[in-house]
C-alpha cells in the first residue's frame, strides 16, 4: 500500500494557507463539481471566467490531496501518450486538430499565473532525452512535429556532446530541448487557481466527500453532512473515484508513480546537473522524469516499468534510478519520498464527456500519468462543452471510453500485462 498521507515537497513548500469549510447545509447551485484537483478547479475556473459563477466544488479531503498535489510538476507538450491509439476514433483531421489544441497547454498555465499573480515558480526549459538510436530517430521526428505547430518557443535538437549543454549526464545520446515546456510548483498553482475561483464567488468545500448521487434534471449530491442540488454536475475524481460512479470506475485502472526529493544542493552542483534549471524525461513508454526546484533540490520521479508493484522503500527505489543518470550524486541525501495513484485509460488518452443518457452529468479522468499540462487544456474545452458546446468539445469527447473488464478482481494482472505490452510496443513506436 502507498502512504497517501506522506509529506511531499509540495506540502513542505506551500505558499497558500487556504482552508475552506466543510459543507454542512443543503444548498442549491447551477453547477456542482466533485474533486478538488486540477480537473475540478480548472473547469470551475474556466466556467466562472465565462460568467457561470453559481458553482459549488466538493473535495473529499483538502485541495490537492490527489495527483495534483503529489506529481513531478513537469510541464510537457501534448495530450495522451500516443495519438495513433485514437486515430480510429477521430480520423486524420481530428488528430491534426488535437495536435494543435495540445500545443496550448503551457501557455494556458503561464497566462493563468500572470492573470492571477499565482506564486507557482513556473520555470521554462524541457529536455526530452534519448538513450539510443531508435529514440534519437523519434526525437528528430518530434522536432519536426513540434516545429510544424508554429510554436513561438525555441525548439532545438541536440546530439552527442551538444546534449551536455542542457544536462550533466553521460547517459543520453540525444535530446530535444523545448523552451515552451518546463516545470511548476503544482500545489501552489492549484491553490492559486482555487483562490481565483473563489474570488468569482464560487463556493469551495473541503472535507466534504460526495457519498450519493441522484441523477435527474436537478442532480442531488449528498455529502456526509449536507447536500448540493444542481442543474449540472462534473465528476473530476480521477484515481480517487473509488467506485462511486460505476460507469466511470469501469473505464480506468490505477497504477502508481513515485517521487523523491534530494537535500538542497550547491549552486555549482545544480549548474552541473541542469545548466537550464529545467525539467527532463526520457521518452520510454514508462519514463523517469526529474527537475530542479527553486530551493536547489532535485526531484526525481519514476514508476515500476513492468510489474504492478509498489517498492517498500521509495527513497531507495528512486535513488538508485537517480544514480544511473547522475552517478556523481552518490553522497547526496534523499530527504523525502512519496507517491500516489494515477488513473490510466485503455488508450492512455484523457476521458471527457457526459454520461450515457445523462447529458447534464459530465466527467473528466484518466490522464494516464500525464495530467499537469493536459488538464489545463482539456478543462478549458470541457468548460466550453458544459457552457454552450463547441466543436473542440465534440472532438475531444468523441474519443472512445472503453471499459476495463475485470478491473477490480484482476487489477495487478491487468496492470502488469498493460505495462508489459506498453513497454514492448515501444520497440515499434520508437520509444525503447
Ligand atoms: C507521483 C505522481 C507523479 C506525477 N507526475 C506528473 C508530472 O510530472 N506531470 C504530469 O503531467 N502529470 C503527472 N502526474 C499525473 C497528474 O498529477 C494527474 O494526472 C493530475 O493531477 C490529475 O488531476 P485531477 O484533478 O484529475 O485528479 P486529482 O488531482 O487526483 O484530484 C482528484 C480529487 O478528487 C477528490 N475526490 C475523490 N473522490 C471524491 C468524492 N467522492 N467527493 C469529493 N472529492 C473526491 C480527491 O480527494 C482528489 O483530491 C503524476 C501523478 C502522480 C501520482
Amino acid at each position: 500500500m502507498i502512504n497517501t498521507e506522506a509529506a511531499t515537497y509540495y506540502t513542505a513548500t506551500k505558499k497558500y494557507e487556504l482552508n475552506f469549510p466543510s459543507l454542512e447545509d443543503d444548498i442549491d447551485v447551477d453547477i456542482v463539481v466533485i474533486g478538488g484537483g486540477f480537473s475540478g478547479v480548472n473547469t470551475a475556473l474556466e466556467l466562472a471566467e465565462k460568467g457561470f459563477t453559481n458553482i459549488a466544488l466538493l473535495e473529499a479531503r483538502h485541495l490537492g490531496f490527489g495527483g495534483t498535489g503529489r506529481n513531478g510538476g513537469q510541464i510537457m507538450a501534448g495530450i495522451g501518450h500516443d495519438l495513433d491509439k485514437i486515430r480510429k476514433d477521430v480520423g486524420d483531421d481530428g488528430i491534426r486538430r488535437i495536435l494543435e489544441i495540445s500545443d496550448l497547454g503551457a501557455d494556458i498555465i503561464q497566462d493563468r499565473i500572470n492573470k492571477y499573480g499565482i506564486l507557482a515558480d513556473f520555470c521554462h526549459g524541457y529536455g526530452y532525452m534519448g538513450f539510443n538510436a531508435r529514440q534519437t530517430r523519434t526525437l528528430r521526428q518530434w522536432e519536426k512535429d513540434f516545429k510544424s505547430l508554429g510554436s513561438k518557443h525555441e525548439i532545438r535538437y541536440l546530439e552527442g556532446s551538444e546534449v551536455r549543454s542542457i544536462i550533466g549526464s553521460d547517459a543520453y545520446q540525444s535530446a530535444l530541448l523545448h523552451m515552451g515546456g518546463g516545470h511548476v510548483h503544482s500545489l501552489n498553482l492549484l491553490l492559486g487557481e482555487a483562490l481565483a475561483l473563489s474570488s468569482y464567488g464560487a463556493r469551495i468545500f473541503e472535507f466534504s466527500p460526495a457519498v450519493e448521487i441522484t441523477y435527474g434534471d436537478r442532480i442531488k449530491v449528498r455529502t456526509t453532512k449536507g447536500s448540493v442540488t444542481a442543474s449540472k454536475l462534473l465528476w473530476a475524481c480521477d484515481s480517487f473515484l473509488n467506485r462511486l460512479e460505476p460507469e466511470l470506475h469501469r473505464s480506468t485502472i490505477n497504477t502508481y508513480a513515485f517521487q523523491c526529493m534530494t537535500e538542497p544542493l550547491s549552486d555549482a552542483l545544480i549548474e552541473r546537473i541542469s545548466p537550464i534549471r529545467g525539467a527532463y524525461s526520457d521518452i520510454r513508454p514508462i519514463i523517469d522524469y526529474y527537475r530542479v526546484t527553486r530551493e536547489n533540490r532535485l526531484l526525481f520521479g519514476s514508476a515500476t516499468p513492468l510489474l504492478d508493484h509498489i517498492p517498500s522503500d521509495l527513497k531507495a527505489w528512486n535513488r538508485q534510478l537517480m544514480l544511473k543518470i547522475f552517478p556523481y550524486l552518490h553522497d547526496v541525501k534523499v530527504d523525502l519520498a512519496w507517491g500516489g495513484p494515477m488513473a490510466c485509460s485503455p488508450n492512455l488518452f484523457p476521458q471527457v464527456g457526459s454520461l450515457p443518457g445523462r447529458p447534464n452529468a459530465f466527467y473528466v479522468q484518466g490522464y494516464s500519468g500525464f495530467g499537469v499540462t493536459p488538464s489545463h487544456i482539456i478543462c478549458k474545452i470541457l468548460a466550453e462543452g458544459m457552457a454552450e458546446g463547441s466543436p473542440r468539445y465534440d472532438l475531444i469527447s468523441s474519443v472512445n471510453r472503453a471499459s476495463v473488464i475485470g478491473k477490480d478482481r484482476f487489477r495487478p494482472l491487468i496492470c502488469t500485462a498493460g505495462k508489459t505490452w506498453h513497454q514492448v510496443s515501444g520497440y515499434w513506436t520508437g520509444r525503447r
